[in-house]
């Protein structure tokens, strides 16, 4: 099965907040006082927050892909340190930085310290300073406890514990991500934190100021931002994640302006290395062959492997659904940030696409008013997508999902590995004025190992109660 989209309709509303018109400001001549720089409410033992960051940093690389480039990674250390060694960050805390293979435009840092930042804000920044600017942002966090405080939105140790699952909702880019981040009560990254407003603008400020006393101009944080924002007009899979954990605090380059005064003065000339240099390295990464997914990948043509599969399972949460998949799969989202996976080691194939394996999405019915319609539509456009190879094979069954009425086909195409064929159940079932659709995905001799795993995730799909 190729992976390509399905559809993506983006029901994206943004606020705009209007920076107020020079008039008004000039009538106004509010004379602008210095903020005092914020300091953590959370007082709390700081090795609690040292143990949790490492411990989820252990989690965290295992569902993600860590670049092993020695150069980049001691860029982003070196961009980390400066902006550490400004002295106004907690020093308390053993701060670390590594790149993680990851299109989308983020980078989180988990409490304590441990920081990741993804290939996509290498990919997006203009400059050093607007990268050093998210560093700067996150690092307040961290210095702030701010995942720790309970004035977060979200409780977030309390959220920690479906660590799992938070990464799952995470990495969900594009229409689920969207889907992810309504369902306000499951966070889509928890150890990244929904963080409230005023946390936000602590850490522009707190970062700011750092960003100015290492050499950066902190202007910078805003226009980066602000680009993030721009960015989510034309494709928000990119940002939404960011979005969804750091949400605007408003006018931020206004705060920022206002208080650039009493920050260090330039000239902000600071530089760790050459960006360009770090983004070509980064456009040169092996491709994972499917985005975010580092599951075994087998060359195409090879006979098709013993899937593991673990007795245990992990809880996935995507925000409006949960389900359980065995806890050695992997779970990501496709290139485009659209759909989501959850491979075992040997789906995925060399090269791209893969051969066993659940790929999950949305699909917007076009014409379709019954479920039976909406169905076939979903199936036709499957088939055209593959070109062809995707054959129905019978008619559809009734399939519960979650406790609603769903429909449940069988299609079979070619399967990458040799001389198999390849089983398509294709599941789909109305969520959201769409079709949510799960498609197993697997080679018919290695069906009788697949199957049952199937079987049981689609009954262990759970809807989050409105
Ligand atoms: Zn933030």
């Amino acid at each position: 099965m190729s992976i390509r989209k399905i559809s993506a309709i983006f029901l994206f509303v943004f606020v705009i907040t209007t920076l107020g018109n020079d008039a008004d400001a000039a009538q106004k001549k509010k004379e602008v006082k210095q903020k005092p720089l914020p300091v953590s409410k959370y007082k709390g033992p700081k090795d609690q927050d040292i143990k949790l960051g490492k411990e989820y940093a252990v989690q965290v690389e295992k569902e993600m892909h860590v670049v092993p480039n020695e150069e980049l990674t001691a860029y982003i250390n070196r961009v980390g340190k400066r902006l550490v060694d400004s002295g106004l960050l907690d020093r308390d805390f053993p701060y670390t930085f590594k790149v993680v293979q990851e299109p989308s435009i983020n980078a989180f840092a988990l409490p304590g310290g441990p920081m990741f930042v993804h290939t996509g804000l290498i990919a997006a920044a203009d400059s050093e300073a607007q990268m050093a600017g998210v560093l700067a942002h996150e690092l307040s966090h961290v210095s702030l406890r701010h995942s720790m405080s309970t004035s977060s939105k979200s409780s977030t140790v309390a959220g920690l514990g479906s660590l799992a699952g938070a990464i799952l909702g995470g990495l969900i880019g594009g229409d689920l991500g969207e889907l992810a981040a309504q369902g306000a009560q499951v966070g889509t990254q928890a150890w990244a934190t929904k963080y409230s407003r005023t946390a936000e603008s602590e850490a522009d400020l707190l970062g700011s100021y750092a960003m100015a006393k290492a050499g950066y101009n902190p202007l910078e944080l805003g226009t980066f931002f602000g680009k993030l924002e721009k960015e989510m007009g034309g494709d928000p899979g990119k940002t939404a994640q960011w979005f969804s954990s750091h949400p605007n605090p408003g006018n931020r380059n206004v705060a920022i302006q206002e208080q650039a005064p009493f920050m260090a003065q330039g000239p902000f000339t600071a530089r760790e290395g050459d960006l360009a240099h770090m983004r070509q390295i980064v456009a040169s990464l092996p491709k994972s062959p499917v985005g975010g997914i580092t599951a075994k990948a087998v060359p195409a043509n090879s006979p098709a492997p013993e899937f593991k599969i673990s007795q245990k399972d992990r809880q996935l949460d995507a925000g409006g659904f949960s389900l359980s998949a065995p806890d050695n799969w992997q779970a990501g989202s496709d290139s485009q940030g659209s759909q989501l996976l959850i491979v075992p080691d040997g789906g995925p194939i060399e090269g791209g696409g893969f051969g066993a394996g659940i790929l999950i999405g949305t699909h917007q019915p076009k014409n379709a008013k019954t479920l039976q319609d909406a169905h076939q539509e979903l199936l036709q456009s499957l088939i055209e997508q593959n070109q062809g190879q995707l054959q129905a094979s019978g008619a559809p069954q009734a399939q519960k999902v979650g406790g609603q009425n769903g429909l449940i086909s069988r299609m079979t195409s070619p399967s990458p590995y040799k001389g198999e064929t390849e089983n398509d159940f294709v599941v789909s079932v109305p969520y959201q004025n769409k079709l949510l659709y799960f498609i197993f995905i697997g080679p018919t001799s290695r069906w009788s190992q697949l199957g049952p795993v199937y079987s049981k995730v689609i009954q262990s799909v759970k809807f989050a109660a409105k």
